[in-house]
């Protein structure tokens, strides 16, 4: 059997399973019905053939079966039960066959569709075989008992070939039979197994939207093309909160009305997070504003790719607004309080100074005078750094300097520090270092590392101060022997007012600002301050900005 029969005979299968069991049987016995209708209206058959007894008996049984076709309730028994219908057809072939006389011929080939309905029925196969074969035999038995004791060659062939084609027909049809079943079992297992996958994956799927409803932060998962993107509840809802449509969003993702962390800088398209995010970057607790002013809310954006060969990436969106303002509002406090601290303590200063001027003080009043003047200094410093901790208020003044010369004056005016600490400090300088910077500022950043170096190494340690151009950069560094920096610090050390419980154990006075503006000032140079530190053994800060052209 090819391929186009096998499929149009699984078509017809299918088609019968679908119909009822009534239109099963009528549709199966009606082949015979139309055979017999040509047969005996084109046949030769006489009327006189006709009107034989087992003629009119065969026609009756064939009427009788048509009805029964129709009137019995098969899908109430059994499911062999229709092939009473076959069984009877080849008694009523007998009959119209051996009935008629010789006149009639060749109705015992339509034992075929008896045959046929027996062998495609799920009746066992032995049974099933024997039936065609003993049905279609008993057809054409008396033909060869009307022959006897002496058939002729023409009578014996006629006695053997119908039996054994017949049962020829039905082993070929139960082989392909055989073989369609077997097919259609592994086709229902397969069906069964893809079903069973699907009720799992729409498990795990709506498993997936749950958890990822229900948690507080806004995630988004993009392919690498950006075609396909999914986000949850909680990142549409800030969309809406932005005043941002989040309809129709996975589209318009990577357009997000978007501003850097100022509040003011757009983010372009290939800048935005979900563009980076596909194409593999990793982000980390970036800040980012969205939506128009007024309504715009700040996120903290982390991005990581998703494992495996199909790419995209994972983005959780953390709604910081309320946190950025707390803390803002926290930095203005304490602006406006250093501020109104410092225009007292410069008074405060004055008049000290006034007083230390006057003539015949005495000794001991003098020495208090000094520590007074040298607490409400360190006052001011504090006010001042905290003044100067933010970006914003720190204007610089640049001008084309030698930073070597700078770098050696910080030293030496750090030397009576590092003595009273019993610190060395050692220097290596280059000179002339020419930068185009603020030298306020850049010296401002060396003492506050120097002072840091001193302040945190225990006495008899070694400050090393070098200073160097290399690669069109001017390089400072700082290093020391001292209590060094634990790695779950250092990522922090640069942050506004943190101190290591290791410096408040010790019980080194700071603040946690020197760092801070030191970081800003290499910042608005253009350039960078970085930290290597090892726990007990020292730590060295490197501060880099840009030398001067030519
Ligand atoms: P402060 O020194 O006033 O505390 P900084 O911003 O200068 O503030 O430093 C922040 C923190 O970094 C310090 O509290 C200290 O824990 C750590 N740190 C800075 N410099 C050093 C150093 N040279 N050695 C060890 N720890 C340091």
């Amino acid at each position: 059997m090819t391929v186009s029969d096998q499929l149009l005979v699984r078509r017809a299968a299918r088609l019968l399973q679908e119909l009822g069991p009534r239109s099963r049987v009528v549709l199966s016995q009606l082949p015979l019905v139309l055979a017999l209708t040509v047969v005996f209206t084109l046949g030769p058959a006489s009327s006189e053939v006709r009107l034989r007894p087992g003629f009119l008996l065969g026609l009756l049984l064939q009427l009788v079966l048509a009805v029964l076709c129709f009137a019995v309730p098969w899908w109430r028994l059994g499911e062999n039960a229709p092939l009473a219908i076959p069984i009877v057809d080849f008694v009523s072939l007998w009959f119209l066959r051996n009935g008629g006389g010789a006149e009639v011929t060749g109705l015992g080939s339509l034992a075929a569709f008896p045959v046929i309905w027996i062998a495609a029925s799920t009746l066992a196969s032995g049974w099933a075989l024997v039936l065609c074969a003993v049905g279609p035999l008993a057809i054409v038995l008396p033909t060869l008992l009307d022959a006897l004791p002496s058939p002729s060659p023409s009578e014996w062939t006629i006695f053997v070939s119908l039996p054994l084609i017949m049962l020829a027909t039905a082993v070929a049809i139960r082989i392909a039979g055989a073989g369609l079943r077997v097919q259609e079992r592994q086709l229902r297992a397969a069906q069964g197994h893809l079903h069973r996958l699907l009720e799992r994956a729409e498990e795990s799927e709506r498993l997936l939207t749950g958890i990822l409803d229900t948690a507080e932060i806004g995630i988004v998962a993009v392919s690498p093309d950006r075609a396909a993107a999914r986000c949850n509840r909680r990142f549409r809802q800030m969309l809406d909160d932005a005043g941002v449509p989040s309809e129709g969003t996975p589209a318009s993702l990577d357009r997000l009305p978007l501003r850097e962390r100022d509040g003011r800088t757009p983010v372009p398209p290939d800048r935005q997070p979900i563009a980076r995010a596909a194409a593999g970057e990793h982000i980390d607790g970036e800040v980012v504003w969205l939506g128009p002013a007024g309504r715009a809310r700040a996120l903290s954006v982390r991005a990581r790719p998703l494992d495996g060969d199909g790419g995209g990436a994972v983005l959780a969106f953390g709604d910081v607004t309320q946190l950025l303002e707390d803390v803002e509002a926290k930095t203005d406090l304490v602006r406006t309080v250093a501020h109104e601290f410092r225009t007292p303590l410069t008074a405060v200063l004055g008049h000290l100074d006034l007083a230390l001027e006057a003539p015949d003080l005495p000794a001991g009043l003098g020495r208090r005078i000094g520590l007074a003047q040298a607490g409400a200094e360190r006052l001011l410093r504090i006010a001042s750094d905290l003044l100067t901790s933010s970006a914003e208020l720190l204007p610089l003044v640049p001008s084309r300097v030698d930073v070597g010369q700078v770098v050696r004056e910080r030293a030496e005016s750090a030397l009576p520090a590092a003595a009273r600490a019993d610190i060395a400090i050692d220097l290596d300088v280059d000179q002339p270092l020419p930068a185009r910077a603020d030298p306020f500022r850049v010296g401002q950043a060396v003492d506050n590392l120097l002072s840091n170096a001193i302040k945190y190494s225990p006495s008899g340690g070694t400050v090393t101060l070098s200073a160097r151009a290399e690669d069109g950069w001017i390089t400072i560094g700082v290093a020391d022997t001292g209590m060094g920096i634990r790695p779950e610090d250092r990522p922090m050390v640069f942050e506004r007012f943190f101190r290591s419980d290791d410096a408040r154990r010790a019980h080194i006075p700071g603040v946690g600002l020197g760092l801070a503006i030191t970081k800003t000032i290499a910042e608005r140079h253009g350039g960078e301050l970085a930290c290597v530190s090892t726990p007990g053994a020292g730590s060295t800060f490197t501060f880099r900005i840009p030398a001067a052209a030519g």
